[in-house]
């Protein structure tokens, strides 16, 4: 070193070996001149007796300028007192200090200097000298706020989003969640996103399992959670997943990634029971459109049976006046009468043409235990208007059939519409209704049970026959419930019948071969 030694500068330029190791002395002289961190050296004053190259490029001031001076010259005055306390009352105690300061330049710009103090202790035990070293980390701090900044932003868009967004580990652990979110905790327990994530896995099967192992996301789906004395909730959940590089030391040179998964969910409740609503009161107007027809063919097939008595009648009579001509009768009446009788027939034929046709719904899986609950949801006014207790017993496995859902619908809607007539007949005692659906091997039955007065055993059969009815014309019933009832079961390849063996009301037991799972479709 050729530079003139400042007057309260430390004699750093020996050339002797150090005592202790075999550096020379210079050496350390000239490690700390080039040392990328800015080194001063004070009295016990804080009064600066060195300063290295680095703390001349940071500070601005060159050697001359800053020796003699005290290191206050670098402080801004933001730094809180009881910061400049602490540091004190800490290198005092021998100590050394690290901490934030703010600190000025020459040109009166401002940076954040990490500084550490370390006491420099002479040999009778009382600190001599100071030794300071501090680095500008303002570039440090900026990106610091900024990441703290954003990270802030994202999650206050994140809480103040209308739907409920959870991030979680690998292992399913919640890092992350919004108000909305901690609203689900509220209603659903612990923890809803695992809940949520079952019941997807459930719902999806292998495809689950395979887009979550490979990280792929999943659009939006809609997950029902059913809880007991709860309404069931229905949610639309999507996963969106996105990885992360591991900010540990061990990953520095060997990058490891983490994986996280986003999952946003969004109540969807109130949107699938307004849409029920709408399917449920879409289906009692096609029901209300299929029984007005059915009324339709039940009253003009009444006029077509009942005109056929007396046209039978009339047809014998007319053969009879044809074989008395024949045998040379001279019988005026008989062309009149022949005449009439074709009129009538012609008027036969009208009506005959006049019944409508059963619509032609296409042949389709259809789930029993849903035409079911459909056709209960259907009569839930009749069955509370008339203090009617329903047992329902639904099928375990999905008792699918190939069949027409409106027809069946109307079937069922049959059989319990005859169970309420049949229950409000009686006067006191039990107002039940049991429906259960059982899978049978290869059918299902369905078992309607009322604890009406039961149909007696000679009219088991009976009822099943178009125009029988126990009511009488007076009730308005054309007796055509039944008989429309088992041609519907007989049209899906099944069967209807009432069960001899019990005596606590009426049972009907309808079977109706199942579709098995590879047909479904
Ligand atoms: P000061 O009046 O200097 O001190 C404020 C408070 O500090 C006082 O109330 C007192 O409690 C305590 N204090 C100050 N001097 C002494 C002392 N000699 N003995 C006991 N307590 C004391 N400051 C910076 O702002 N930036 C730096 O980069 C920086 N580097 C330093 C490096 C070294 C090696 C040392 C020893 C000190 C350094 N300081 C630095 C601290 C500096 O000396 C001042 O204490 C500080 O800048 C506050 O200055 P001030 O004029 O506002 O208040």
């Amino acid at each position: 070193m050729s530079k003139p030694q400042a007057p309260n500068e430390p004699n750093l330029q020996a050339s002797s070996m150090d005592s202790d190791s075999n550096v020379p002395s210079h050496l350390f002289r000239q490690a700390v001149e080039q040392a990328a961190l800015a080194i001063s050296i004070t009295d016990a004053r804080a009064n600066i007796l060195y300063a290295n190259a680095a703390f001349q490029r940071i500070t601005g001031y060159g050697q001359d300028e800053i020796v003699g001076h005290n290191e206050s010259i670098l402080s801004y005055r933001v730094t809180p007192k009881l910061v400049y306390e602490t540091l004190w009352a800490q290198i005092q105690r021998q100590r050394p200090w690290n901490g934030l300061l703010v600190n000025k330049r020459k040109d009166g710009n401002r940076y954040l200097a990490d500084v550490t103090i370390t006491p420099v202790v002479g040999e009778a035990g009382l600190t001599t000298h100071y030794l300071g070293m501090h680095r500008d980390v303002t570039e440090v701090h900026r990106l610091e706020r900024q990441v703290q900044n954003q990270k802030t932003l994202i999650e206050s868009v994140v809480d103040a989003a209308q739907v409920a967004i959870v991030l979680l580990d690998e292992n399913e652990h919640v890092l992350l969640d919004n108000q909305e979110y901690k609203k689900l905790i509220g209603d659903l327990g612990k923890e809803p996103a695992v809940r949520l994530l079952e019941a997807l896995r459930l719902q999806m099967g292998d495809a689950y399992t395979k887009a979550y192992e490979k990280h792929r996301n999943i659009a939006a789906r809609e997950v029902c959670i059913e809880s007991p004395k709860r309404p069931t909730r229905w949610f639309s959940c999507a996963i969106s997943w996105f990885e992360e590089h591991d900010v540990g030391a061990d990953a520095f040179y060997e990058p490891l990634r983490r994986h996280y998964l986003l999952l946003t969910i969004q109540d969807i409740s109130e949107i699938k029971r307004q849409q029920e609503a709408l399917r449920i009161n879409s289906l009692r107007a096609l029901l209300a459109e299929q029984e007005r027809i059915q009324g339709l063919r039940e009253t003009l097939a009444g006029a077509v049976y009942q005109l056929e008595g007396p046209l039978n009648m009339l047809s014998a009579a007319a053969n009879m006046m044809e074989r008395r001509r024949e045998a040379g009768a001279d019988l005026p009446a008989a062309s009149a009468l022949e005449e009439a009788m074709q009129k009538s027939r012609e008027v036969l034929e009208t009506l005959r043409g006049c019944i409508p046709e059963q619509g032609n719904e296409a042949l389709q899986p259809v789930n029993l235990n849903e035409v079911l609950a459909d056709v209960l949801k259907l009569t839930t006014a009749s069955l509370l208007g008339a203090g009617i207790v329903v047992e329902w017993s639904p099928s375990n496995e999905p008792p699918v059939v190939s069949g027409h859902p409106g027809q069946l619908t109307n079937l069922f809607k049959q059989l319990i519409s005859n169970a309420v007539e049949a229950v409000n007949e009686r006067r006191g005692g039990q107002r039940e209704l049991r429906i259960a659906c059982t899978s049978r091997g290869d059918h299902l039955e369905v078992f309607v049970e009322d604890s009406g007065p039961g149909i007696a055993d000679d009219l088991r059969y009976k009822v099943f026959q178009p125009f029988f009815t126990t009511k009488g014309a007076a009730r308005q019933h054309l007796g055509l419930g039944l008989a429309m009832a088992q041609e519907v079961v007989i049209r899906h390849g099944g069967t209807i019948d009432i069960d001899p063996g019990y005596h606590a009301g009426c049972r009907v037991r309808v079977q109706l071969p199942l579709l098995t799972g590879a047909n479904h479709g």
